[in-house]
């Protein structure tokens, strides 16, 4: 079900350092219905590793992909910010690559075709490529075409016939779930036009360490980039990336462009300053992550006092978010086995069981039925939002705790009491 790698995904030096100890957990998405013979999985490591020659951060541990996504509950469509965040996708990129009429784009893991079907209504060539036969016929329904399969070596002359070679290859965060990072480069190289351009967003380091995005690391995502390994791996793998731009999602990602090794395009100054600013702020210093790994397990140590403290006397709680990094924030915060329920608005996740520990997932409404003393909001980016629609649950006396980046408690105005 699972190995481990011994060797640097992107450089395949040995040289492997421990960075940040994770709790090891059953697949993180795992949300099941009572009674799926797949609702009881064994725990995987997901411990988060540096390499030292090149500093590319990592998991080693690889679970088999069919646990991980053989349970896709969503397909993109289903989050509006992402609609809109492919719409602004497509302008920008076509714009800044000043992209022909008439250019082909290739996107590689293209879910249900809603990043092409932004392309395709500026009146780009479009080809979409996904493992999963499911999302493929979604995006065929809505005029995308798409090839059910991976993307590796064996598929790159499916491809380039059905469309290529392509002006443009997209690949947003699929680059940060590979596996074997260097075969996916050396495809992409293949099917790119010769001044083509492969365009990849992935979830920024930097951005983890500095925002304490750390729920942002599990058995999916792989691979942590940073700038400094990326740009050596695109050299060894036949490309040049050429830039960087940072951008909000995921709490921080970047988007990397890369031409083939040779491309006239000279690479904008940004891929060197990303550099030199990685490495003054330690971002390939182990204790950097140690000092990360204090801040964290401070936090998981007054909040798991305060919850025992109300368990103590006869109280219960709650939290409030049903999703991957939802259960590895509460595992790494160790408050897992101290939820009475967990809430989510999404009737997809409702009534259905947490991995692990089976905690069930309940809509909002189990805040007025259940009335839980404490609900911690492990969907901690969208504290403002949750907060906004849940003023009755506080007005009645009830308590949110925002876990991070630092504990946060948050109760009726009127009743506020200082802790
Ligand atoms: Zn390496």
């Amino acid at each position: 079900m699972m190995y481990t790698r011994t060797t640097c995904r992107l450089c395949e030096s040995d040289a492997l350092t421990l960075i940040y100890k994770m709790p090891a957990t059953p697949p993180v998405d795992n949300f099941r219905l009572p009674g799926e013979p797949e609702i009881s999985l064994p725990s995987f490591p997901m411990d988060l590793y540096m390499c030292d020659a090149c500093g590319h951060a990592q998991l080693l541990a690889v679970v088999d992909p069919q646990l991980l996504y053989g349970n896709y509950i969503y397909t993109s469509s289903s989050s509006t910010d992402l609609d809109n965040h492919f719409s602004a996708y497509a302008d920008r990129v076509s714009a800044y690559l000043q992209l022909p009429p008439d250019a082909s784009i290739l996107d590689v893991g293209s879910n249900d075709g809603l990043l092409l079907s932004k392309f395709k209504a500026r009146g780009f060539r479009v080809l979409g490529i996904d493992p999963s036969a499911y999302v493929a016929a979604e995006a065929e329904a809505r005029g995308i075409k798409t090839l059910v399969s991976f993307f590796d070596s064996a598929a790159t002359e499916t491809v380039l016939r059905a469309g290529g070679p392509f002006d443009l290859v997209t690949a947003n965060n699929v680059f940060s779930h590979a596996d074997n990072l260097r075969e996916f480069a050396t495809s992409v190289r293949e099917v790119l036009a010769e001044n083509g351009t492969f365009v990849f967003e992935v979830s920024y380091l930097k951005d983890l360490v500095e925002h304490v995005v750390i729920d942002y690391v599990y058995h999916e995502h792989l691979c942590q980039h940073s700038v400094k390994p990326l740009k050596q791996f695109m050299a060894a793998c036949g490309l040049q990336l050429i830039n960087v731009e940072r951008i909000p999602t995921k709490g921080g990602s970047i988007r990397c462009y890369a031409k083939k090794a040779g491309d006239p395009t000279k690479p904008e100054p940004v891929v060197e300053s990303m550099i030199a600013d990685e490495i003054d702020f330690g971002l390939y210093q182990k204790s950097t992550y140690d000092r990360l790994k204090a801040r964290v397990d401070a936090i998981a140590a007054r909040l798991t006092g305060m919850l025992d403290e109300t368990l103590a006397r006869g109280g219960s709680v709650a939290s409030y978010g049903a999703s991957a990094t939802t259960t590895v924030l509460n595992a790494l915060l160790g408050i897992v086995g101290k939820l009475s329920f967990i809430v989510d608005d999404n009737p997809l996740r409702q009534n259905r069981l947490g991995p692990g520990f089976f905690v069930p997932v309940r809509s909002s409404a189990a805040l007025a039925d259940f009335r839980p003393d404490i609900v911690v909001l492990s969907a901690w980016r969208f504290a403002d939002q949750i907060v906004a629609k849940n003023q009755e649950y506080l007005s009645r006396g009830g308590c949110f705790i925002v876990p991070l980046p630092d504990i946060q408690v948050v109760k009726h105005e009127y009743s506020r009491t200082a802790i």
